[in-house]
């Protein structure tokens, strides 16, 4: 596991977009973390750091959108899992581009995390607890791979 502090939200962004030089079709990333931790500024960071085309959105209603690349790369899909069931239901979901040929990224993904077998990261931000009252903004990033297609000096 890797873990980092992550001091605002433009450096979230940020660590999308270096996290999406690593990333390429088949890819599932498995987001947890509290409403408001950064979820989805983490998944902008991606969408950007991979060239999608449109705005990258919480898709709380549509529960799934994918992003075209405009760079000849993989696709965004975007999941919100909070109101699924598990991962079957996530592969009944219509997003145009199937997640061997997409980077798939799963907000509220932890719970669909049991039962899976394939390979993915899992990636939980917390939002830092402590006194320091200009620490509002810091978040902490946990991230573990699983499976081979992650050992940790690729991570780093
Ligand atoms: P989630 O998808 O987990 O509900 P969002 O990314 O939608 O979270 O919202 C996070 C909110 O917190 C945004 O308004 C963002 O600007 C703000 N924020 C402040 N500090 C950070 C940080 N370090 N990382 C990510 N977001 C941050
Ligand atoms: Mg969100």
């Amino acid at each position: 596991m890797i873990e980092l502090d992550v001091p605002d939200a433009a450096r979230m962004h940020a660590l999308g977009e270096r996290l999406a030089t690593l990333l390429c079709a088949g890819d599932l990333l498995l987001l947890g973390g509290d409403l408001g931790a950064g979820k989805t500024t983490l998944t902008q960071g991606i969408g950007a750091g991979l060239g999608v085309r449109g705005p990258v959105t919480s898709p709380t209603f549509v529960l799934a959108r994918t992003h075209p690349s405009l760079v000849g790369g993989a696709p965004l899909v975007h999941v919100d899992a909070y109101r699924l069931g598990g991962w079957d239901e996530l592969e009944d979901i219509d997003v145009d581009a199937t997640l061997d040929e997409s980077v798939t990224v799963v907000e509220w993904g932890e719970g669909l995390a049991e039962g899976l077998a394939g390979e993915r990261l899992e990636i939980h931000i917390d939002r830092s607890v402590g006194p320091a009252a200009d620490a509002v903004d810091l978040r902490h990033v946990a991230v573990t791979g699983i499976g081979s297609r992650w050992d940790e000096d690729q991570l780093r």
